[in-house]
């Protein structure tokens, strides 16, 4: 409208041809919808000289080229705008995605197991989101295509393209070689197909390009290009922009790199925690071995071994390499595994073929690195957990870490048994002497009893009891009277079977449980154990002295089937033994 007064006011009709520059510049600010009306709208500004000039052809003219200029100029203008806001949508949706990614990877969603592995389902999609950005950064730059290449063996190749159907050839040497190898943004406007300047050719023609290297610090991890088939189609802020989804690339590749990583950390975690809760679950010590050899070969491929000590040596109580060794007992002296019984820190030799000493007190083949984890009880070092591998530098730290976890739950476990097996054994036992004690001996009683009467298989018992006991005391002091008992309770031990029952059943009075003996048969082992006492010598303070024992019998069915009554009859003989001079066997059967 004011062009339009201007113009009728200074009388210069050739002002018209200003509509144009005016009319394509609007194209910028607004769109089809509201140009391609506003042009139409023009000619009738100038309706009366349209009449008055009486060129209609011309003035006709000038209204159609200036319409069509603007439908146009509108049209493309619009393209271009549509382009940008696409590729400035998909960023933000590319910015999103990474922003639910951190929000997942925080460490209260890490604990929970869904989100994690949810969070690593998404890390797999690596290629879909470089595809993604390619195709943003060819929207942003309004270019042919992106593309992504990696170094490959001395060149490079294509990881991924915004256009998949472009049949990208490599052909070396070019412009991608060149940024990779300088780390460097390279443009070409003018691109020389014939000396294939570019480094690759495609089915379209190539005109201008922009290669940018994507770097993580010094490594070169790929060069990022687009390409398009117009010359000079390429500005300085596209250089920017190029650069920039560089860096977002570096950490997509980064993420991909570690991502195996991850899996595996994560992996390991889980299984030490599955694991754990079975060494943890049991007093039982072949049980917890098993697991943690089980647990272990889940994180590490390897042959283990697990050793508890046993006296001098070391017993291998679970194996998965040689199971032939199972249950036998080493001396580790001279082993390369010997260093943590020495030291008792683990040791990890990642490569062993320097060590002239051999690894194990057993033939062990196709070693290369190894693991020696000890086992430890308040610094007490009881055991050895051994990992042999065929390879070396295997396994890495965060493996090394689990299998240390892994192992000192399994010794605090072991430990926890050995406790537990051990105060199970002092509530039953006499703890002087090692025979069951008096409560032992009458529960077995009962169950025996129980049992044999059901078959109406004989049982008996003997009970016996030192002479003049009381003089060894006297005479040597009380230490010495306890060598004597330990003495006669190892005898007896000796002298019974193994389904026997040797009891301490008081002071320095002792019994036996005979299963499926008559009184006949009883006699005949407590005669043999009465002499073997009488023949045994003792000696302390630089004397030598002898002992006695008396021994009374009784036998059921045929004495009596009631325990109380049983062991009353036996004593009865014993205190029979007792006033007819001692030193003798007395069956209850022969006094009654
Ligand atoms: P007898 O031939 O009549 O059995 O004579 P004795 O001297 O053995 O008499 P008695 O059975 O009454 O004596 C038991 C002695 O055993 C009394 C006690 O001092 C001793 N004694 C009991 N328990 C222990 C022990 O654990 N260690 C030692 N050294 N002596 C014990
Ligand atoms: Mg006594
Ligand atoms: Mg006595």
């Amino acid at each position: 409208m004011l062009l339009a007064g201007l113009i009728q006011m200074l009388k210069f009709p050739w002002l018209k041809l200003a509509y144009f520059p005016l009319v394509i510049s609007m194209t910028a600010l607004y769109t089809p919808s509201v140009i391609i009306p506003l042009s139409l709208i023009i000619p009738f500004l100038w309706l009366k000289d349209f009449i008055s000039t009486g060129n209609i052809t011309g003035e006709a003219a000038f209204s159609f080229f200036l319409i069509a200029a603007a439908v146009v100029s509108s049209v493309l203008s619009n393209k271009l705008r549509k382009g940008k806001d696409k590729a400035v949508t998909s960023l933000k949706t590319i910015k999103d995605k990474a922003m639910n990614m951190v929000h997942e990877t925080d460490m209260d969603s890490i604990s929970s197991n869904k989100a994690m592995s949810h969070y690593l389902a998404s890390m797999m999609k690596t290629d879909e989101e470089i595809k993604d950005l390619l195709q943003t950064i060819r929207q942003a730059v309004f270019a042919d295509s992106a593309n992504l290449f990696v170094p490959h063996n001395d060149g490079f190749m294509l990881r991924c393209s915004s256009d998949e159907s472009s049949d990208i050839d490599i052909k070396g040497n070019g412009i991608i070689l060149e940024c990779m190898k300088d780390k460097k943004m390279l443009s070409s406007s003018e691109v020389n197909e014939k000396k294939i300047e570019a480094g690759y050719t495609k089915n379209n023609k190539i005109s201008s390009i922009i290669a940018a290297p994507v770097v993580d610090g010094s490594a070169i991890l790929g060069c990022l290009s687009v390409e398009s088939s117009r010359y000079h189609a390429f500005r300085e802020p596209d250089k920017k922009t190029l650069m920039m989804f560089a860096d977002y690339i570096v950490r997509v590749l980064e993420r991909e790199r570690i991502y195996p990583k991850i899996k595996r950390d994560y992996n390991g975690a889980k299984i030490l925690q599955e694991e754990s809760s079975k060494l943890v679950s049991s007093l039982n010590i072949d049980f917890i071995s098993e697991k943690l050899c089980e647990g272990a070969t889940k994180i590490v491929f390897s042959k283990v071994y697990l050793f508890l000590s046993k006296g001098k040596g070391f017993e291998l109580i679970h194996s998965t390499g040689n199971v032939n060794e199972k249950g036998k007992r080493f001396n580790l002296k001279g082993t390369i595994i010997n260093m943590v019984v020495e030291n008792k820190i683990p040791i990890y030799l990642s490569d062993i073929k320097d060590y002239r000493i051999p690894v194990m007190p057993f033939k062990t083949e196709d070693v290369q690195s190894l693991v020696v984890m000890p086992l430890l009880y308040e610094n007490n070092l009881f055991g050895l957990f051994v990992m042999l591998m065929e390879k070396t530098e295997f396994p890495d730290t965060f493996q090394r870490e689990l299998i240390n976890v892994m192992c000192n739950q399994a010794a605090t476990s072991i430990a926890n048994a050995k406790l537990h097996a051990e105060i199970e054994k002092l509530a039953i036992t006499d703890g002087l002497t090692g025979l069951f004690n008096h409560r032992t001996f009458q529960e077995k009683l009962t169950l025996e009893l129980k049992r044999l009467n059901r078959f109406s298989e004989p049982l008996s018992i003997l009970i016996s009891d030192i002479d003049y006991f009381k003089k060894i005391n006297d005479n040597y002091g009380h230490p010495v009277g306890d060598i004597v008992l330990k003495e006669v309770a190892q005898k007896l031990r000796d002298t019974v079977r193994d389904v026997d029952v040797a009891a301490r059943y008081g002071g320095e009075e002792f019994a036996a449980i005979l299963p499926g003996t008559d009184s006949e048969g009883a006699k005949i082992i407590a005669e043999r154990l009465r002499k073997e006492i009488r023949n045994a010598s003792f000696s302390a303070n630089g004397t030598q002295f002898r002992i006695t024992i008396s021994i009374g019998i009784a036998t059921s069915p045929s004495d009596t089937k009631k325990k109380e009554d049983l062991i009353e009859k036996a004593d009865k003989a014993l205190y029979h033994a007792k006033h007819n001079g001692r030193n003798q066997t007395v069956l209850w059967n022969s006094i009654k």
